[in-house]
């Protein structure tokens, strides 16, 4: 698929852009007038956005760039080769799978969209006149704390989790894994008790279901209606971000939420802050650092509360949301630096004065404003 960069003039565009490229799929041609971005595509420097009347005119067409995110069509859905393991790939010791994601990161190109932060989507909104930064209580951006249990190690360890969580106060959203381990109910309880949400990511951690068809999806969807029911389930990630416009749409049937596609990797991402609409599915993309890919990235804990607030500050300036996804297993984050890390963290963002919410939140405010 064809794409340009584009870059505001100085001064033009909004602040958070300064120094920043956005990628923009489509073709774009010239435009008159006061020149607010550029484009070196055909080589000579040219403007692609103007400032013609008081109003700003694209050279291309912004509406249908920003889908090629949201939709990620871009790129072919990443299918990761756990899929055809002829076992389920958590057999493979958790410091060997490290190994493997470490040495694959070490591998991986330069490319779109760019780590920790690709702004392409956020600039295209913000051409199209969508500004956000209007949160509840007047915060400029929303910060969801999210965690992952994969397996019955991440089970044992996520109550460590939850108790950072009480002492700072903060509601976070556990997705439980339905048809592998033992659910500790007691835990799902506390974490609703302290204002907190609980969502499914798939009866199996297989990274399949994505790629099964419509029925398959459903399928499994109804095998842990006895669980979503009791725990008033609304929101879905699917494992290991695996998704494809089939498994969002099937969702879309059961869940008001979905936050399965990241900003920025892997495989992909809508290269956006902003929660958006995926028909009548709120998706809430995953938008700080995954502790998995800092540790593929081979990142200190010590330095984790770092990454985060970098990011967490962009994404205030933008006004978008926040959102973090740890896993509380030993290899990731259910050991002591990791838990430091995480109450390091929680004690800095606050300064940032965000909205603290779980997911099903903004999906009731986008509800309303609809
Ligand atoms: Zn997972």
């Amino acid at each position: 698929m064809k794409s340009f960069e584009l870059r505001f003039e100085e001064g033009a565009g909004p602040a958070w852009m300064a120094g920043r490229v956005a990628t923009v799929f489509g073709e774009a041609g010239s435009i008159e007038g006061q020149s607010v971005a550029w484009s070196r595509e055909s080589g000579a420097k040219t403007s692609v956005v103007a400032e013609v009347g008081g109003q700003l005119r694209c050279a291309f067409d912004a509406r249908a760039a920003l889908e090629v995110l949201r939709t990620e069509s871009y790129r072919e859905p990443a299918k990761p080769v756990t899929r055809f393991l002829p076992f389920h790939y958590h057999k493979v010791p958790g410091v060997l799978r490290i190994k493997i994601g470490q040495a694959l990161a070490a591998m991986e190109k330069p490319g779109f969209p760019a780590w920790p932060i690709d702004p392409s989507g956020d600039a295209l909104r913000w051409l199209l006149g969508e500004r956000g930064g209007e949160w509840p209580g007047g915060k400029k951006f929303a910060l969801v704390l999210s965690h992952d249990v994969d397996t019955a190690d991440g089970m044992q360890f996520a109550p460590r989790l939850l108790d950072i969580e009480a002492r700072h106060g903060v509601p976070a959203v556990y997705s439980l894994v339905t048809s592998t381990y033992a659910i500790e109910k007691k835990f799902l309880r506390d974490v609703l008790a302290a204002g907190g949400e609980i969502a499914w990511h798939s009866d199996l951690h297989d990274n399949r279901i994505a790629f099964e068809d419509e029925p398959g999806i459903r399928c499994r969807i109804e095998s842990a209606r006895g669980f979503l029911e009791e725990f008033d389930v609304r929101g879905f990630r699917s494992p290991s971000l695996c998704r494809t416009p089939t498994l969002l749409r099937v969702a879309a049937e059961r869940f008001t939420w979905d936050s399965s596609i990241p900003d920025t990797g892997p495989g992909g991402g809508c290269a956006s802050v902003q929660p958006f609409l995926v028909g009548s599915m709120l998706e809430v993309p995953l938008t700080l650092p995954m502790d998995a890919d800092l540790v593929f990235r081979r990142r200190d804990p010590k330095t984790w509360p770092d990454a985060w607030m970098e990011k967490a500050r962009f994404i205030r300036d933008v006004g978008g949301c926040a959102v973090l996804c740890t896993h509380p297993e030993t290899h990731f984050s259910g050991h002591r630096a990791a838990w430091e890390a995480y109450d390091e963290f929680l004690k800095r963002v606050k300064e940032l004065d965000p909205w603290i919410c779980v997911p099903r939140a903004i999906a009731a405010r986008t509800k309303e404003a609809a």
